[in-house]
C-alpha cells in the first residue's frame, strides 16, 4: 500500500503529517511511502532526511494524490485535492467534518474513506493516537509565551535594590489539555495563576499544578461525554461571569481555552469585561477558531481594544512545528497501524476507534455525530 504525504497548503501551516523517524518504521512494516518535495521543510525535515528513511520524494502534488492508497495529512484537503484521489483511497487527517459539509460531500462523491484525527475517541487505548491532545498541549505552552511577549511586565516576583516587582496574574478559562499546560507553563515562569472550568473534577488537577481554582457554586451538574464538557445553562454562565469578572479586571494575562465539542465556543469575556481590564493587559483567545471566548477577538489577528491586546491565533502548534509534527506523526501512524497493515485496511466497523473516527465510507456519511450536526 502506498502512503502519500503532501506539503500542507493551509495558510501559516508549517507542520507535516509524517516525520523521517516514523517513515522509517512504516517502511519497515512494508508500506511504500511517498513524500511531496518540501513537505517537511518548515518542520526542519529536508527531503534528504525522508529519502534516507526510505521514502520516495515526489515533485508534483497531482501525481502524489493520484498514486495514494492512503493520504496522510495534518489539515483536511480541499475539495479539488480530494477529486485527484482514486476512488476507494483512504484519507486520515484533522477534518472537523461537522464544520465542512463541502469537504464531506467531495469525500462521498469520490468514494474516499476518511478518518478524522479530531474524532478519535478520548479513551485510554487511543491515547497514543490523540492528536487533539498532543497539539493542544503544545498550544497551551505557546499561548503563555505569546501572551508574555506582549506584556510590558515580567511573570515572577523579583526583589531588586530598586524595589520589588510583584508577580504577574494569569487567569485561565478551561482546564482541559491546553489549559493545564498553560497553567504549568505560567507557574514555571513565576506567575500567580487562577483558573475556572465548568467541570468540578478539574479543581484537583488545577491545584496540583499550583493554580487557584475559581469554583462556580451551583447545584447544576455539568454533563460530560467522551471526556468533553457538554453545554452549560445560561444561568450557569451568568454565575460564572459574576464570579470571574473581578479576576478578569485584575489579570495581566487571560488565556481562554473553553470548548464545548461540536458547538460554538461560549463567550466568556464580553466587551464590557474587556473595558474593565488594566491598560496593557493581554488576552490570548485559543478558542478563536470556534467563534472565540472573547467577544472582541478576531481570527488570526492581534487587535488592541480599550488598551488590551487580544490575540486570536488559531494555529499555535504550527509555531512549534518541529515538536508538533513529531507528536502528530506518532499519533497518525499509531492510528494507521491500528486500522491497517501493508496489505490493506481491516474495516472492523463496530470497533470503538474505527467507529469513532470513520467519517465517510463507500460514498456515505457513516459518522453519527457528524450526521446529526449536518442534518
Ligand atoms: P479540552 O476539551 O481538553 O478543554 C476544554 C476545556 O474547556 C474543558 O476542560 C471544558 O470543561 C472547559 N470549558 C467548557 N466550557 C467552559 C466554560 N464556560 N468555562 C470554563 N471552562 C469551560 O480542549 P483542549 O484540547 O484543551 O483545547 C482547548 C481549546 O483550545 C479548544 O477550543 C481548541 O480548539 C483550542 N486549541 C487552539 C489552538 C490554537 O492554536 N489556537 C491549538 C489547540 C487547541
Amino acid at each position: 500500500m502506498k502512503i502519500a504525504v503532501p506539503k500542507e497548503t493551509k495558510l501559516y501551516e508549517k507542520r507535516v503529517a509524517l516525520t523521517p523517524d516514523v517513515i522509517k518504521s512504516l517502511v519497515k512494516a512494508g508500506f511504500n511511502c511517498l513524500v511531496e518535495t518540501g513537505a517537511g521543510f518548515q518542520s526542519n525535515y529536508p527531503d534528504e532526511s525522508y529519502q534516507k528513511a526510505g521514502a520516495t520524494i515526489v515533485l508534483a502534488k497531482t501525481e502524489l494524490y493520484q498514486e495514494a492508497d492512503i493520504l496522510l495529512k495534518v489539515n483536511a484537503p480541499a475539495p479539488e485535492e480530494i477529486h485527484l484521489l482514486k476512488p476507494g483511497a483512504v484519507l486520515i487527517s484533522f477534518l472537523y467534518a461537522y464544520t465542512v459539509p463541502g469537504i464531506v460531500q467531495a469525500l462521498m462523491d469520490k468514494q474516499v474513506s476518511a478518518f478524522a484525527m479530531d474524532a478519535v475517541p478520548r479513551i485510554s487505548r487511543a491515547q497514543k493516537m490523540d492528536a487533539l491532545s498532543s497539539q493542544a498541549n503544545l498550544a497551551g505552552y505557546k499561548a503563555v509565551l505569546l501572551g508574555a511577549n506582549y506584556l510590558a511586565k515580567i511573570f515572577p516576583l523579583m526583589m531588586t535594590a530598586a524595589g520589588t516587582i510583584t508577580p504577574a496574574k494569569v487567569l485561565i478559562f478551561g482546564a482541559g489539555v491546553a489549559g493545564l499546560q498553560a497553567i504549568a507553563t505560567a507557574k514555571r515562569l513565576g506567575a500567580v495563576v487562577e483558573v475556572t472550568d465548568v467541570r468540578p473534577e478539574t479543581k484537583e488537577q488545577v491545584e496540583s499544578l499550583g493554580g487557584r481554582f475559581l469554583e462556580v457554586k451551583t447545584d447544576e451538574g455539568v454533563k460530560t461525554e467522551g471526556g468533553y464538557a457538554r453545554e452549560v445553562s445560561a444561568d450557569y454562565l451568568q454565575k460564572q461571569k459574576e464570579l470571574v469578572s473581578k479576576h478578569v479586571a485584575e489579570a495581566d494575562l487571560v488565556i481562554t481555552t473553553a470548548l464545548v465539542m461540536g458547538k460554538k465556543a461560549p463567550v466568556l469575556i464580553t466587551e464590557d469585561m474587556v473595558r474593565t481590564m488594566k491598560p496593557g493587559a493581554v488576552i490570548v483567545d485559543m478558542a478563536v477558531e470556534s467563534g472565540g471566548n472573547c467577544a472582541l477577538s478576531e481570527l488570526n489577528q492581534k487587535v488592541v481594544k480599550y488598551d488590551v491586546t487580544i490575540i486570536g491565533e488559531s494555529n499555535l502548534p504550527a509555531q512549534l512545528s518541529m515538536n508538533a509534527s513529531d507528536l502528530y506523526a506518532k499519533n497518525i501512524s499509531t492510528l494507521l497501524s491500528h486500522l491497517a497493515t501493508k496489505d490493506g485496511f481491516k474495516w472492523q466497523m463496530e470497533e470503538e476507534i474505527t467507529k469513532g473516527s470513520l467519517i465517510t465510507h463507500k460514498g456515505e456519511l457513516v459518522h453519527t455525530f457528524t450526521k446529526d450536526i449536518l442534518s
